[in-house]
């Protein structure tokens, strides 16, 4: 079972957007998929119309006699789709996390006893640097991150690389895959520009072209259908598609055991003074004069 953590330090880029429609795309495809909410907010299983009894969703994942349940959305064709939701307890769980870092460890324990069930597991990590978000990333074996092509967000790419950075340094073993997705991509020349720089930096991470900036996401989250069942046939969703396809042959080859190889790409990433790069994709808005 192949366990991958979207994770992104900011919040608003896409992860759980990217989270629900990998997972769901991944499912329509064939393969047995676990969906897991490890966000409090609980946004990943709102949008698929999930609800959970509260000690039963993720935080049972945490408990070490945790009875977890499993739930499936309404829609026949996602059969293969298991999610478990963030419940109210998944809030206490944070702090229990900062108390006993130990604790964190128990992710991957709970993660473990649904293995056998499952082709892949996919987390909404939540944005903030907590303990949440450590025992994703020590839970998973690769890891995904949607970065919104836009200015501030690829600023704010180096700490989230950093962070995957330092937990992969200390467990020891490289995330296959490590891959970037560009998100809310427009035909805006700054988004262009944010592209080419995601090109520039990170052409061996980049896991496909880019998901676009689309209004069909909101209503499909209001209205709980994925994207992938509403509009099969949309621009965002043959993205996800092609996203969830790539990512797929990207576990498929990756070895049991990564080694914890040189990322020159990120080490460069993380240290190289990114002022430079960024500058040139910070314009000035247009019709200021000056
Ligand atoms: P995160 O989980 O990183 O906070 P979300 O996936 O919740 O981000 O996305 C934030 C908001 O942007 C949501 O309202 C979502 O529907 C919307 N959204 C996500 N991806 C796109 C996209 N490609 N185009 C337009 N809106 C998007
Ligand atoms: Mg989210």
């Amino acid at each position: 079972m192949g366990v991958v953590a979207v994770f992104n330090r900011k919040g608003g880029v896409g992860k759980t957007t990217t989270a629900v429609s990998v997972a769901s795309a991944l499912a329509l495809a064939g393969r047995r998929t676990l969906l897991v909410d490890l966000d409090p907010q609980g946004s990943a299983g709102r949008s698929l119309a999930i609800e959970v009894e509260d000690g039963r969703g993720t935080s049972a994942l945490f408990a070490s006699k945790g009875r977890v349940s499993v739930a499936y959305t309404a829609h026949p064709a996602l059969f293969r789709l298991g999610v478990i939701a963030a419940d109210v307890a998944l809030g206490d769980v944070e702090a229990e996390l900062l108390a006993d870092g130990r604790r964190r460890a128990r992710l991957a324990a709970g993660l473990e006893r649904q293995r056998e069930h499952w082709d892949v597991t996919v987390i909404d990590v939540p944005p903030a640097l907590g303990g949440l978000s450590d025992a994703a990333l020590r839970a998973a074996d690769a890891v995904l991150v949607p970065v919104a092509a836009d200015f501030l967000a690829l600023d704010a790419l180096r700490s989230t690389l950093a962070a995957v950075r330092a937990v992969e340094k200390e467990r020891g073993g490289a995330y296959a895959p490590l891959a970037v997705l560009p998100t809310f991509v427009d035909r805006r020349r700054a988004t262009a520009d944010a592209v080419a720089l995601l090109h520039e930096q990170f052409a061996d991470l980049l896991l496909a072209d880019g998901i676009p900036r689309s209004a069909r996401f909101d209503a499909s989250a209001l209205s709980g259908v994925p994207l992938a069942l509403a509009a099969p046939h949309s621009a965002p969703a043959i993205a996800y598609a092609k996203a969830a396809a790539a990512l797929a042959a990207a576990l498929d080859r990756a070895p049991k055991r990564a080694k914890a190889t040189r990322r020159p790409t990120i080490k460069r990433f993380v240290r190289a003074d990114m002022r430079e790069a960024l500058r040139r994709i910070r314009r000035p808005p247009a019709g200021e004069t000056g």
